[in-house]
């Protein structure tokens, strides 16, 4: 497998939606391509960062203030001037 089509399936792999010859080819390669190696640790990284995120809850404190700091801002940009 060449390295463009490891990052073509790339994705795919890292959703775990491949079947099990594709998937073992990308694993074959990864156990020797450093470049793939890192390029799939980060993507995978990224993604686990992403759902941690969705999954994590603020604290309601933070939210409310989060939100007033958001409409405050809102409501001077539209003070600002015109549209
Ligand atoms: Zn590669």
């Amino acid at each position: 497998m060449k390295c463009s089509e490891f990052l073509h399936e790339l994705t795919d792999y890292l959703d775990g939606v491949m079947d099990s010859p594709t998937k073992a080819e990308l694993e074959e390669h990864l156990a020797w391509c450093h470049n793939c190696y890192v390029v799939c640790d980060t993507t995978k990284k990224t993604i686990e960062i992403y759902r941690d995120s969705q999954l994590y809850e603020l604290p309601e404190n933070l939210r409310t203030r989060l939100r007033s700091a958001i409409v405050q801002k809102c409501q001077s940009r539209k003070k600002a001037g015109p549209a």
